[in-house]
């Protein structure tokens, strides 16, 4: 799964970098390495990788993340679909 992309621009992955403690769990849970923690700040180094799990919100205790959980996982199946490399079901 790594290196997948969904669509560009499209994912719902938001971050607070005034909250964020840095306390690294968003670069421990996140499937996709979408995040990165350094100098006491957590950074998406690419939000374009997020497949909109929601780990990251959910492990998060400074709540400075947010995403609508499975969103680009159904915009990735309508792709697929549009594109014929999904298989209809
Ligand atoms: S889990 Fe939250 S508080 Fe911890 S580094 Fe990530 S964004 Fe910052
Ligand atoms: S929602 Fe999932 S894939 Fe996206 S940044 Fe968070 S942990 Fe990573």
């Amino acid at each position: 799964m790594e290196g997948f992309r969904y669509l560009d621009g499209v994912a719902s992955l938001r971050f607070s970098e005034a909250a964020c403690t840095g306390c690294g769990m968003c670069e421990q849970v996140c499937p996709h390495r979408v995040f990165a923690v350094a100098r006491g700040k957590a950074r998406i180094l690419d939000k374009d990788l997020c497949m909109e799990c929601g780990s990251c919100a959910t492990n998060c205790p400074a709540g400075a993340i947010s995403v609508r959980p499975g969103v680009g996982c159904a915009t990735a199946i309508m792709k697929g679909w549009l594109s014929g490399s999904e298989e209809k079901t």
